[in-house]
């Protein structure tokens, strides 16, 4: 199974993917995660991109779509399947998603969408201590989402179906409905 969860900074999309991950025994792939360790590790990538996420913008299409492809490309992946959680976060890695999806014969493709609004995104984000959550930054990832990545479900919603999962409440009772969709989810629209 090759989940891809989508939704808003603060929605719960790293905390739910890592449980997700445990209950159905696929690999977890957080692309902040990947650019985190490579800016602990002051590689060059990791340098530019803690700048970047400092700003709260996103890392380009390209390096974000080397980055998964290479991440994807381990037999490991095509065994046990696996989550991915921060990506596509544009149009353009969506569509070139697709193609490692196709090259690399993932077909059993699974998409839901966590949502919450704004004032509990805020407060989440602001209450996290990460680098990159300071008022600013925290507004300019939230505009980031609304103007580049809110579009990446509409464009999935043609082709999979799409459930959107109430992203406030118990993170267990969240994590049961998530993990019930995931496996009642059959096929492509
Ligand atoms: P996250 O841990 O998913 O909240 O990601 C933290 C930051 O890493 C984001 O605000 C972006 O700056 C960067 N980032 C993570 N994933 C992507 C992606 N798919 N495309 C571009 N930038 C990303």
């Amino acid at each position: 199974m090759q989940v891809i969860i989508l939704g808003p900074p603060g929605v719960g999309k790293g905390t739910q993917s890592l449980l997700i991950s445990q209950k159905l025994g696929l690999i977890h792939l957080s692309t902040g995660e990947i650019l985190r360790s490579a800016a602990d590790a002051k590689t060059t990538l990791g340098l530019q991109a803690k700048e970047i996420m400092n700003l709260g913008k996103l890392v380009s299409d390209d390096i974000m779509v080397g980055i998964v492809r290479d991440a994807l490309s381990g037999q490991e992946m095509n065994e046990k399947g696996f989550i991915l959680d921060g990506f596509p976060r544009t149009l353009n890695q969506a569509v070139a998603l697709d193609k490692i999806f196709s090259e690399f014969g993932f077909n059993d493709v699974r998409i839901v969408n966590i949502i919450a609004d704004d004032e509990v995104l805020i407060k989440r984000l602001m209450g996290r201590g990460r680098q990159d959550d300071t008022l600013e930054t925290v507004t300019n990832r939230l505009r980031v989402y609304r103007e580049q990545t809110a579009p990446v479900r509409e464009y999935y919603s043609k082709e999979y179906p799409v459930h959107d999962i109430n992203g406030v409440g118990d993170i267990d009772i969240i994590n049961d409905g998530i993990v019930d969709v995931l496996k009642n989810i059959r096929s492509k629209v």
